[in-house]
């Protein structure tokens, strides 16, 4: 199918038809894993810095998924974000969540210390104030549901506000993914991803994306990777598109998953806090069902105990992986504030768990003969 077919099928067809070769008689159905540094002259590619058969294939799967005219892979996430920052003038002014993911927050006190950057750095949960610091801002950074807080941010609000206001709209969507909300829709002008987590889908490569309908915009980020260098290898490629098609049965799985067990960990007597927008007692479950389709399939919850039982906690597990990261197949969960460069809003107790597609009742139970180790 064409790719202007492709967009008319629902999202779980189109990761499995998605940046396919041409059909043609003993033609590949899969891309190649394209290993060139250098092109024949004469070309568009020219040099392998520049362009990559791989890397074509999988920008159109995102593009596809994400309601966006064209996509950059990076080599990284954060290259993906980097790059973002990278074509801002000096000086220009960022307004960010004060609690987002740790690596971007990060990056952008650094960009603000240098000066290269001011960076306002904002509780985002309180919409008025965010939209009140818009006429100053040059760009908007979203992330939403926020790592590892959970809180439900409103995009849709923020983004026409920020849109009225001449303000340019990025959104993280690593942990909502294009399955539960596409803010290119409501009018953002970039959407980044951590292909690394859902998309690639199996812990073993770390890429980014950014996805956009802006073609000039498009133009100043490619030449970014060009220039910046953060290109992606093609094995790593064409393993996440290998991950991509089985995007949407492994999302479906690992959020019913992590619905069923969000219910029973508010249940648990250890347990003083889930944080999960899908149950219907959490302060953004209304936020959520205005405009996602379903809620991830990241929770985090605080247990009562010491630093130290929480750890012991999270080295009891069994079937549920003790590691950083999220997205993968496989369960995995930390408490978070072991990194040093974790926000301190970010309770102390708080585990943030990866719900990965193994059996609920499976994961119920390691989780129970875990929490035991809290008395
Ligand atoms: C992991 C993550 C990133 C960074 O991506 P990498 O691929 O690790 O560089 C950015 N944003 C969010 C929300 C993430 O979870």
């Amino acid at each position: 199918m064409s790719d202007g077919d492709l967009s008319k099928l629902n999202i779980a067809s189109q990761v499995v038809a998605a940046g396919r070769p041409k059909k043609r008689p003993d033609g590949e159905l899969n891309p190649p894993i394209a290993l060139n540094s250098t092109y024949h002259a004469g070309g568009e590619i020219g040099y392998g810095r520049y362009g990559n058969e791989t890397w074509s294939a999988i920008e159109t799967a995102i593009s596809l998924l994400e309601n966006g005219k064209q996509s950059i892979l990076f080599s990284s996430g954060l290259a993906a974000i980097a790059a973002v920052f990278e074509i801002l003038p000096e000086g220009a002014v960022v307004t960010s969540p004060h609690d987002g993911y740790q690596g971007t927050m990060e990056l952008l006190r650094q960009h603000h210390k240098s000066g290269r950057l001011q960076v306002n750095f904002l509780d985002f949960t309180d919409t008025n104030s965010v939209i009140s610091s818009l006429s100053k801002t040059q760009m908007l950074y979203l992330e939403s549901p926020t790592n590892p807080a959970l809180e439900v941010i409103d995009l849709p609000k923020l983004i026409s506000a920020a849109k009225n206001a001449g303000c340019g709209v990025v959104v993280d969507n690593t942990f909502a993914t294009p399955i539960n909300q596409q803010p290119l829709n409501l009018g953002a002008d970039i959407v980044m991803h951590s292909v690394t987590k859902y998309l690639a889908g199996h812990s073993d490569v770390l890429l980014g994306s950014l996805s956009t309908n802006d073609a000039p915009l498009h133009r100043r980020l490619l030449e970014r990777r060009k220039y910046g260098g953060a290109i992606p290898g093609p094995v790593e490629a064409w393993i996440a598109l290998r991950g991509i098609r089985t995007f949407v049965l492994r999302m479906e799985r690992a959020q019913s998953n992590a619905m069923e067990l969000a219910k029973r960990l508010s249940k648990h007597p250890k347990v003083s806090r889930v944080r999960y927008p899908g149950l219907p007692t959490d302060p953004f479950h209304n936020m959520a069902k205005s405009f996602m389709k379903g809620f991830g399939a990241v929770i985090s919850f605080e247990v009562d105990g010491s630093n130290e039982k929480i750890d012991q906690v999270c080295a009891a597990s069994k079937l549920i992986t003790y590691s950083t990261s999220l997205g993968g197949v496989e369960s995995l969960w930390e408490r978070r504030r072991r990194w040093s460069t974790e926000s301190t809003s970010i309770p102390e107790n708080l585990i943030r768990f990866s719900v990965g597609i193994e059996n609920v009742d499976d994961l119920w139970a390691d989780i129970e003969q875990a929490l035991k180790k809290v008395n």
